[in-house]
């Protein structure tokens, strides 16, 4: 039995490089993670000038190079409605069959941007409305930094579902148990789509911290204590942030998670690490629980 016989599903995400030495390693990473056979590989969607425009251009190269599905990020903020109507048609025409419907932010020192809706809820609606695509969505176990409450946020979150998301993937987290008390509120509530947890393993803790300030994801004391006491030590801190990874993903699996989403960062060896680790590339994937409804 591999992990593809299990109801599991695993992705990779990529984010659309700016230069050729970009694409060039982006190309590499492709071509070492393919053989893993991931459900699918997303691709980031940047608001702001060329980012656009670049992220069906990566989405599009993997589907020419690969056989991967590919699954691009779509977002309300850098497109007209038309717009997005007009990317739906080229993506399905090229073999899209799902994408990941998010709000998106303002990037910094952007000319004012179009923004075709306000909220990911109704874009979803119109991608579902559009037709043709299964519709994942992002959700934030340590809630969303704009959120006036944890409930509001929750009820936000459940719209997106409502609209038509069939699956979610969470932001980045370093505590398992944010993530069980996020997924028992929901299920609570009634709400049975699966959550996916994203894994960004801890290979470079300035830019890390750098981000989880601006998105809201908490770094725990002592995963902050241990990585400071490794300042200058590059590689120390990424061997530990595989470390860290891999046991995270490992508990999180053994409760029933239904797939892990890695953010790559375009990089190959951390998620090969911790695919490999985990024992994900064949039956080994048996000493893991089977997975539960979540
Ligand atoms: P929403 O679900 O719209 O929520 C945003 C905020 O508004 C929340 O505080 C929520 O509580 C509130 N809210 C939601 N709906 C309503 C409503 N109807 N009325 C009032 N308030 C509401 N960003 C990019 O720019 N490009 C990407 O490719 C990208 N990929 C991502 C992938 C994943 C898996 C995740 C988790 C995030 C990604 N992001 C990306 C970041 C994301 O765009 C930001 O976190 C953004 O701030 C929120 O997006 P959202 O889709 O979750 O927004």
């Amino acid at each position: 039995m591999s992990f593809h016989d299990t109801q599991r599903g695993y992705s990779f995400e990529f984010f659309p490089p700016k230069s050729d030495a970009g694409r060039q390693r982006l190309a590499k990473t492709v071509q070492k993670l393919a053989p893993l056979r991931p459900s699918f590989v997303s691709v980031t969607f940047g608001a702001g000038g060329s980012t656009r425009e670049g992220s069906f251009q990566t989405a599009s190269e993997i589907i020419r190079t690969t056989n991967l599905d590919v699954t691009p990020h779509l977002s309300c903020i850098g497109s007209t409605r038309d717009q997005i109507a007009a990317q739906l048609d080229t993506y399905r025409a090229i073999g899209v069959k799902r994408v990941v419907a998010l709000r998106g932010d303002v990037p910094e020192a952007e000319a004012p941007l179009p923004r075709a809706f306000a909220y990911a809820n109704e874009l979803v609606e119109f991608i579902r409305d559009h037709g043709g695509f299964e519709i994942s969505v992002g959700a934030y176990p340590e809630f969303h930094p704009e959120a006036p409450s944890p409930e509001i946020d929750v009820a936000n979150f459940v719209r997106k579902a409502q609209a038509g998301a069939t699956e979610a993937i969470t932001q980045y987290f370093y505590s398992n148990d944010a993530y069980y008390r996020f997924l028992d509120w929901v299920r609570r509530l009634g709400l049975e789509i699966p959550i996916v947890p994203g894994i960004m393993p801890l290979t470079d803790f300035a830019q890390v911290e750098r981000f989880s300030k601006f998105c809201g994801a908490d770094i725990p004391a002592w995963i902050r204590k241990r990585m400071c006491s490794l300042e200058g030590d590059a590689r120390g801190q990424e061997e530990l942030g595989i470390e860290l990874a891999t046991r995270q993903a490992e508990e999180l699996l053994r409760s029933g998670v239904p797939g892990l989403h890695f953010y790559t960062l375009n990089r190959a060896e951390p998620t090969l690490r911790i695919w490999h680790s985990l024992g994900l590339s064949d039956t080994a994937v048996q000493v893991l629980t089977q997975p539960s409804a979540n």
